[in-house]
């Protein structure tokens, strides 16, 4: 009887073992260096925002900075639907949250943690960490479930690349010039929020930013939108009497006016158009990544060398799913449904020629 191994119990290896077992194979073992499906628990806070509504398998994709193009055959073959369904299958019900984000009906992820692990029934999960191919010998096929730290070791020693590992979905940290912004203040722009930190920003805005511009070398600006220049203009004109700290004031909080305002206690009536003009944008010089923040992992395995069922170009009997592929995305479910239908991928592909 031909043998699985799964390297890897994160939530795509888990997932694979699971469509496995649902196409009848049960000669799987999994290795696990840590706890299996520990890296789920904090996911969406600890509710584990397991996916994201889902209509359209192109405008879905365009939600990943890295492997957008790649995806749309993956989805293809499991998308929302199918997950959704999947999880139900083994007692996991769902819900959709109003911003169109999918939780379990449990809001727990160790809840959900614990019925995935059920599911697997028989098949064990060995506590080792696979570090070389030497190990893997007596397997008929491999897949490589190592999400972002672990798995790039062996995904080359089976001859592939990795295009470098950068985080992702974090905070960014600001250079001294730049980071004198009051700590904690949130900043509400017409893009979104940005929290300001210790040494930098912060917040969903500057998540989806530093995702964008994951590939970029340090240093790089961003420009927000700060304050509407008529809705300024007008209220500086009604109020000539007013402080320009105060009115501007009412635009943003008062503590970031001090400190962006070289003219705080200026009147109104003094106040000029380029004066006004300035405090359309705020500009950001970015020196780094907060690696604390960091939600997930750009790079990884090369995409070129991974075909549609996820299977490798390069040694047919390998398989890759989840965060250890060259694919990231944005908050809000995207990144465990890529690792949801990259598994099923590689095990239907596996159920196939087995
Ligand atoms: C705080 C936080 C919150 C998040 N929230 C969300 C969310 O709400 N929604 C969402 O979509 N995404 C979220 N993510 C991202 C999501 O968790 C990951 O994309 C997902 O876990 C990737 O799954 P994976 O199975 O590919 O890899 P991983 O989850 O990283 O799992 C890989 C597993 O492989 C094991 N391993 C690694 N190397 C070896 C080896 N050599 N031998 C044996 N075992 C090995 C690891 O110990 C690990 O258990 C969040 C991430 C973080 C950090």
């Amino acid at each position: 009887m031909k043998k699985i191994a799964i390297v890897g119990a994160g939530p795509s290896g888990v997932y694979c073992a699971l469509c496995l077992l649902s196409f009848g194979i049960k000669n799987i073992e999994i290795f696990e260096k840590n706890s299996p499906l520990s890296t789920l628990l904090p996911t969406g806070g600890g509710r584990c925002n397991l996916t994201h509504r889902g209509d359209d398998i192109k405008e879905f994709a365009k939600n990943y900075p890295r492997g957008e193009k790649f995806l749309y055959s993956i989805f293809s073959k499991h998308f929302v639907g199918d997950t959704l369904e999947f999880f139900s299958k083994i007692g996991i019900e769902t819900y959709i949250h109003e911003d169109e984000r999918y939780f379990p009906k449990s809001n727990s992820s160790s809840d959900m943690r614990k019925k995935m692990l059920n599911a697997l029934c028989d098949i064990k999960i060995k506590k080792q960490n696979i570090t070389s191919k030497d190990e893997l010998k007596e397997y008929d096929f491999i897949v490589i479930s190592t999400g972002s730290k672990g798995g790039y070791k062996l995904a080359c020693d089976f001859g592939h690349s990795i295009v470098e590992p950068k985080p992702a979905l974090c905070g960014l940290k600001l250079s001294n010039n730049s980071s004198k912004y009051p700590q904690g203040v949130v900043l509400k722009t017409k893009d979104g929020d940005v929290l300001f930190t210790k040494d930098g920003i912060s917040g969903p805005l500057i998540y989806k930013i530093s995702s964008l511009r994951a590939r970029e070398p340090f240093p790089y600006k961003i420009t927000l939108s700060l304050i509407d220049e008529d809705k300024l203009t007008r209220e500086v004109k009604n109020n000539p009497k007013k402080s320009f700290g105060n009115v501007v004031s009412g635009f943003i909080p008062k503590s970031l006016a001090h400190v962006i305002l070289k003219n705080y206690d200026k009147q109104c009536a003094n106040v000029s158009k380029k004066e006004i003009e300035e405090l359309k944008i705020i500009t950001f010089e970015v020196v780094s990544t907060d690696n604390k923040g960091e939600i997930v992992t750009s790079g990884g395995v090369n995409l070129k060398e991974i075909d549609k069922d996820c299977r490798s170009k390069l040694e047919p009997r390998v398989f890759f799913c989840g965060e250890v592929m060259d694919i990231d995305g944005f908050c809000g479910g995207y990144n465990l449904q890529n690792s949801w239908s990259s598994a099923y991928c590689a095990a239907k592909k596996i159920s196939e020629i087995i």
